[in-house]
């Protein structure tokens, strides 16, 4: 979640939401890939740090699929997000901040783990909450 925090600095520097996010290999250490909120540097709706995080990780490893894998993030992910995730079948999702307002790993929706779907990583959520939230407050007060 360190590292999280550092790319979701990068993302505030850049003049995006600041929002990190890393994926672990399965050996739960090993750092394959990292990411961070790029929709205003790179004009792309969908470059969320987990989007971008995931798509590293899938081009280090070769594959498409993220068996076994963790992406660490420091803010609930979006359905967009959440959607990837399960499609990435990624083992394990950690979040720092709850989003009340978009959240879907658990506050408004809960798509990660929708017994409807075949794959469902398993969920821990408010990791380092506080720093994670408070870069977001930080970068919205300054705005
Ligand atoms: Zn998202």
């Amino acid at each position: 979640m360190r590292l999280a925090l550092t790319e979701a600095a990068l993302a505030a520097r850049g003049g995006d939401v600041p929002v990190g996010a890393v994926v672990l290999a399965p050996d739960g250490v090993t750092v394959l890939a990292a990411g961070h909120n790029e929709r205003e540097a790179g004009g792309d709706p969908t470059a969320h740090a987990e989007v971008l995080a995931l798509r590293r990780a899938a081009a280090e490893t070769g594959e498409w699929r993220l068996t076994g894998c963790t992406l660490v993030v420091t803010l609930e992910p979006c359905t967009m997000c959440a959607g990837a995730l399960v499609q990435s079948r990624v083992d394990r999702v950690v979040y720092g901040a709850r989003d009340d307002k978009a959240g879907a790993a658990g506050s408004l929706w809960d798509v990660v783990r929708d017994r409807r779907l075949n794959h469902r990583p398993e969920v821990i959520e408010g990791v380092l909450a506080d720093e994670c939230a408070g870069l977001l407050t930080e970068f919205f007060r300054t705005r």
